[in-house]
């Protein structure tokens, strides 16, 4: 089913959303519909609170081939990198936004397993882009609105 994204102004996208305790079937559903959504809006990530669902649960568009992290967490990240970014949430703009160019992270799968994960590049900037949701952080948050000098 495809679901209605949330914009910027619902209060939906500035909660910190809750971990998931069980991958049931409601979390599979969930997943499903994320799925869908984030294929009919051609997105390459999306988020719970997007769909307006409060819970820690992303999906990402990985070479057309969709995958969903449950209770995503970065534990190693290094390097910088600078590139435009959009949002479904947030349509009509794009703004540079500074993010680590390569990470490690665990998330569990539909099965409910953890699993490490590393991600560079694009991917990496997306699943962090996806995990500032269920911190309730927006690119409007993150963004660098001018680049002023060569002194910084
Ligand atoms: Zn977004």
């Amino acid at each position: 089913m495809i679901l209605e994204i949330r914009k910027i102004g619902d209060p939906v996208l500035k909660q910190k959303a809750q971990k998931v305790d069980k991958v049931d079937s409601k979390i599979k559903r969930l997943v499903e519909d994320m799925i869908e959504t984030m294929k009919f809006a051609n997105g390459v990530g999306l988020a719970a609170p997007q769909v307006g669902e409060p819970l820690r649960v992303i999906v990402v568009d990985y070479e057309n081939k969709p995958i969903a992290f449950i209770n995503p967490e970065i534990l190693e990240a290094e390097g910088e990198t600078i590139d435009l970014e959009g949002c479904l949430s947030v349509p009509g703009i794009e703004l540079k936004i500074k993010r680590y160019e390569r990470i490690v992270f665990k998330a569990q799968d539909l099965n409910g397993k953890v699993k490490k994960y590393r991600a560079k590049g694009l991917l990496a900037r997306v699943i962090q882009h996806e995990i500032d949701h269920l911190d309730g952080v927006l690119i409007v948050d993150r963004g660098i609105t001018e680049e002023v000098g060569n002194n910084i």
